[in-house]
């Protein structure tokens, strides 16, 4: 599919991705519930010779003139470990960025998936600390309050517990910063209530002069969702909804003409309107 785009511009504001790495998924996994003559012809030509769909974890670095801010922070290594797959490397990703964690102001939680915030701490266990210390971390109040509440459905009680862990010592460390509804966390870079995916899923709207991009985080959950936005995965809290989402998204970036960056995108793009979905054009 060609070296994707790794940085771009949104006026005044640098982007670029900082990847983290790459995980198989059972197809299934990422959209279900359709007919294989349906999905077989989209799907059958992403899998690797495992059968599974390599999907990239591409967090994304905001230079503005207030600082530096990070979307979404990986993995982190006890998934890269029990899951054997190359994924747990933004801190790597990082440093050949010419960035220190600690230079971080602002990081900005999509959701709290396991490959979102599994990069949020260091260390083990009680010892378990921010992995960017210097920086307030903004993440939906919904988003807090569902993984944090105890009483997941039985197939994400892991994922709670999982939340919990990197969540906490952040919380602790006095940096988190649950946010309700649409606002500005720093010039230029907008939460905006995305739920579907899960309760308080965010997009995050970049905004300079008249340029616009929108990350749509896990709103879209790989190419295949451009022309197939009706495709929903049971990793989706909400299915339906979270189909709503993303066409709400994907029809204010195609008026706008924002540039689209997504964390299992391969890389920056836009889109237009095209039969029942649209068509992804990638930058070059
Ligand atoms: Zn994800």
């Amino acid at each position: 599919m060609g070296e994707a785009v790794r940085a771009f511009t949104v006026g005044s504001v640098e982007c670029r991705v900082v990847p983290d790495g790459v995980m198989g998924y059972e197809p299934e996994s990422l959209y279900s519930g359709l007919p294989p003559e349906e999905t077989g012809l989209a799907v059958s030509r992403l899998v690797d010779d495992r059968g599974l769909v390599p999907v990239p974890y591409h967090p994304l670095l905001v230079r503005t003139a207030a600082g530096l801010a990070l979307i979404d922070t990986g993995a982190g290594l006890a998934i890269a470990e029990e899951s054997g797959e190359p994924v747990g490397r933004l801190p790597q990703a990082l440093a050949a960025a010419g960035v220190a964690a600690d230079e971080i102001a602002l990081v900005v939680l999509s959701h709290a998936h396991p490959d979102h915030i599994g990069g949020l701490t260091a260390g083990n266990g009680r010892s378990r600390r921010p992995a960017f210390p210097r920086a307030r971390h903004v993440i939906g109040r919904a988003e807090y309050q569902y993984w944090t509440s105890g009483q997941l459905p039985g197939d994400f009680a892991w994922m709670g517990d999982l939340a919990r862990q990197h969540l906490i010592p952040v919380e602790r460390a006095g940096l988190l910063d649950p946010v309700e509804g649409e606002q500005e966390v720093a010039p230029g870079i907008r939460v905006i209530p995305a739920p579907g995916h899960t309760p308080g899923h965010l997009a995050i709207a970049l905004a300079s002069g008249p340029h616009h991009a929108i990350f749509v985080a896990d709103a879209v959950l790989g190419e295949p969702n451009f022309a197939h936005p009706d495709w929903t995965s049971p990793f989706d809290t909400d299915r339906a909804q979270a189909a709503r989402t993303r066409c709400q998204l994907l029809d204010a970036a195609a008026r706008g003409t924002a540039v689209v960056a997504g964390y299992h995108l391969w890389g920056p793009g836009t889109v237009e309107p095209h039969a029942d979905g649209y068509h992804w054009n990638p930058l070059r």
